[in-house]
């Protein structure tokens, strides 16, 4: 499928192991167990020389339908999908990383990530965090215990882009395993592959299944990584490909262990959300390029934060990066006091924490998703008292800007 459009191969890549009685979508398994005819295929599941499923924590018929889509999304060796994104993101810091290791993560980051790294100081692993929109302070950062390096493409709420090309470079320099949270651009508009990612990271709860309706997460080995070099991968995954050894560590340790497992109900739903992915990214985008637009020249505003504006700290890295700006933005009034009294008049988006629904969601930012963070992370992040941040659905432009300059008086 490696060669077809975007959209082609979203809505067919379940099908290529073909689907049970012929039916055109992928069913829902529900079953937990697995019988087989003989006892030797049941052992041969178990030990890996026969593909097969034993029990639904480690995954199903239909959630190994949603990896293959995810896969050929993201151009992967091999994908495996969780029941939410922060439960893809623990698996992978937790299966990876032993105490005395030590991981550069951006400073900017979703909270909920940002929350996890205390958990990891706590067990022993080492954490900088650092201004990834410069390469140059991740090098500065860097340990010779250091084992990986965490960033995401845009950032919530603030949509800094971190240096993704020059920092994929100097990971492939050290050896370095780089993890690419690519939630807020999904593989409709970049892969973290090509900038030479190690492991990329999409909550499906987001951009993916795009309709608000389910969560899921999903880890995808791009194939890029030696990890026959990587001192934490136990023995008994240190057999056959060593492209595959972190994923099976991952899928072994983080899911089976961990039990953050994907149900078949949620992987179904999230697979026919995903089937409009380009579609809506591509919708959003646009609308949210105007929007930024039109609040960028209108008085009441001080500041608006959307990468594909000429404005933006890293605009030309963006351009260069990816094919749209994606539906995050964020603003602040130029009477940030005015912050909460201006949400409640608007009235079409509707006033909510969550990102990328099919409905734009508006939320004031320090009072809410990150109070909890406390006045230093939001001061390093650049999050203002007033900063509100918007997730463009797919209302129509004209209704929302009416809405918009109503709301600004
Ligand atoms: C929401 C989000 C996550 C976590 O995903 P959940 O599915 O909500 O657990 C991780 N990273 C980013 C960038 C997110 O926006």
């Amino acid at each position: 499928m490696k060669n077809l459009g975007i959209n082609t191969r979203i809505v067919h890549s379940d099908r290529s192991f073909g689907v049970e009685h012929g039916g055109v979508r992928k069913p829902i398994h529900t079953s937990v167990q697995y019988g087989f005819d003989t006892v030797e295929e049941l052992v041969g599941v178990f030990q890996g020389s026969v593909k097969g499923y034993n029990y639904a924590r480690q995954g199903t018929p239909t959630t190994a339908a949603l990896e293959a889509r995810i896969n050929a999304l993201e151009g992967g060796v091999g994908t495996i999908c969780f029941a939410t994104g922060m439960a893809a993101i623990c698996a992978t810091f937790l299966t990876l990383l032993k105490a005395g290791d030590h991981l550069v993560v951006s400073q900017f980051v979703f909270g909920n990530t940002n929350s996890v790294l205390g958990t990891l100081r706590d067990f022993g692993v080492q954490v900088s965090t650092v201004d990834a929109t410069r390469a140059a302070a991740v090098a500065e950062a860097l340990q010779p215990n250091t084992r990986m390096v965490f960033v995401e493409t845009v950032a919530n709420p603030g949509t800094q882009v971190a240096d993704l090309a020059a920092i994929g470079q100097l990971c492939r320099d050290k050896a370095l395993v780089y993890v690419v949270d690519n939630t807020v651009t999904s593989p409709a508009l970049f892969q973290p592959r090509t900038v030479g990612a190690s492991l990329v990271i999409n909550s499906l709860t987001k951009t993916i299944g795009g309709h608000g309706t389910a969560l899921g997460g999903a880890v995808t080995d791009t194939g890029q990584f030696n990890w026959a070099n990587y001192p934490n991968i136990f023995e008994p995954y240190r057999k056959g490909e060593a492209r595959q050894w972190g994923l099976v560590q991952i899928r072994k340790k983080g899911l089976r262990d961990m039990g953050g497992a994907l149900s078949s109900e949620h992987a179904h739903t999230l697979g026919s959300g995903a089937e409009t992915l380009a579609l809506r990214q591509k919708q959003s985008s646009e609308t949210a390029l105007a929007l930024a637009q039109f609040l960028e020249a209108h008085p009441a505003i001080a500041k608006v934060h959307y990468p594909m504006l000429p404005s933006h700290p890293q605009h030309a890295l963006a351009t260069q990066l990816f094919t749209s700006g994606s539906w995050l933005l964020s603003f602040e009034l130029a009477n940030a006091e005015d912050c909460l009294a201006f949400i409640n008049r608007l009235t079409i988006p509707t006033v909510g924490t969550g990102l990328a629904d099919t409905r734009s969601l508006v939320i004031p930012v320090a009072t809410t998703i990150f109070w909890e963070a406390g006045a230093a992370v939001r001061a390093q992040m650049g999050i203002g008292d007033g900063l509100i941040r918007f997730s463009v659905g797919l209302e129509d432009l004209a209704d929302l800007q009416a809405d918009f300059a109503q709301a600004l008086g």
